[in-house]
């Protein structure tokens, strides 16, 4: 079996996080490394490797994790928020265990500027 992945080392508090948001799927904490003014991570509990294989399992909770974005935005900023999934390697996945990036709050983060989709 392979190693636990980082997220889900998180949900069984292994590993300290800032959680935000959780319930029996998902999970939700504030990036380490933010790339904008609100850098959160929406994670579904259950490790599929990318969105991908959540969407052709899961789509429920695919879209409960972009309601879970929502309301995290709304909370957080001002509900307008971009979201990512990276999906591969060469994207800048480096976690292979699927979670949203969830952007938002403005300001002059590049993730953030106007035409912008890095
Ligand atoms: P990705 O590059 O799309 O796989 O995104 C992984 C994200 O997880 C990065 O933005 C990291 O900053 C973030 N990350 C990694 N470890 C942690 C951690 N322990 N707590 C919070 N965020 C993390």
């Amino acid at each position: 079996m392979s190693e636990p992945s980082i997220f889900t080392r998180i949900v069984a508090r292994e590993i300290p996080a800032e959680i935000l948001f959780e319930n029996e799927r998902i999970i939700a904490i504030r990036d380490i490394n933010p790339q904008a003014p609100v850098h959160l991570l929406v994670i579904p509990k259950q490790e599929y490797p990318t969105v991908v294989e959540l969407a052709a399992a899961d789509p429920a909770l695919l879209a409960e994790v972009v309601a879970v974005g929502q309301q995290l935005a709304t909370e957080h900023a001002n509900g307008e928020f971009r979201l990512v999934f990276n999906s591969g390697a060469s994207t800048g996945q480096t976690v292979f265990h699927v979670h949203a990036h969830v952007l938002s709050g403005g300001g002059e983060f590049p993730a953030l500027k106007e035409g912008s989709l890095a």
